[in-house]
């Protein structure tokens, strides 16, 4: 796979499409205008690669629509060398977008065969510090905590109360919180050992927040 001037031109069509849908944060843009989503999906989809669109990956999963991308990133304010946590890697898209921002990402995904063909995307580009673990998010990854940043990207029914424990005092954790039929965007920062303040972000559809993992 290559990147080339068309895809660059489609790249910086859709980054000032997602400006003018209400993305304000520049530094977030910029880093979606570095990453070649088309390295993320199925050749089949390479033409549609930068349509405001989210795409099938397999496994019944999906690559987020760039709007959520966008979004999420933006109230997740990351700074440079902050410690990230991601949870459901999907098709690595995101998780490359938060080291751009200069994130060091640990990323988990429950299905084996998108936690590999992620881990081989970090590679052709040469994003070396992404961290990817292959095992059940639910947990978080607890040999790594504190995290500065929390990223879910698969709609929980609940918070799980063990993503809150592993923010540093300060952090946030950004998570879409509903049923299959939709979600609301939770933003909750860590303002002391024991408290937590929630705000809420509008609507959103992701896939499903599953229990344990699937093997190849
Ligand atoms: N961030 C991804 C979005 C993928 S969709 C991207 O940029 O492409 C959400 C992903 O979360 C799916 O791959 C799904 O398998 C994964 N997932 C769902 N529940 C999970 C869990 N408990 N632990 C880890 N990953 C999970």
């Amino acid at each position: 796979m290559k990147d080339t001037y068309r895809h660059i031109g489609m790249r910086q069509q859709l980054i000032d499409n997602l400006r003018e849908k209400g993305i304000k944060e520049e530094r977030v843009l910029e880093a979606m205008n570095q990453i070649p989503r088309h390295f993320f999906m199925d050749m089949a989809f390479e033409e549609h690669a930068y349509e405001d669109k989210p795409f099938s990956i397999g496994e019944d999963q999906t690559i987020s629509q760039p709007f959520t991308v966008a979004f999420q990133t933006q109230l997740l304010e990351v700074q440079k060398r902050n410690k990230i946590l991601e949870i459901g890697t999907g098709s690595g898209y995101q998780a490359a977008v938060l080291d751009k921002l200069g994130g060091r990402v640990f990323t988990i995904e429950r299905i084996e065969k998108l936690h590999i063909k992620a881990k081989k995307v970090f590679e052709i580009l040469g994003l070396k510090r992404i961290r990817p673990y292959f095992r059940d998010g639910h947990k978080g990854l607890l040999e790594m905590a504190p995290y500065d940043r929390i990223l879910v990207t698969a709609g929980a029914p609940i918070v799980p109360e063990q993503l809150k424990l592993q923010l540093t005092i300060g952090g946030i954790l950004v998570i879409p919180v509903g049923g299959i039929e939709g979600q609301k965007m939770l933003k909750i920062l860590r303002v002391s050992e024991t408290e937590f303040v929630e705000e809420t972000h509008g609507n959103f559809r992701f896939v499903p927040f599953l229990e344990g993992t699937k093997s190849k």
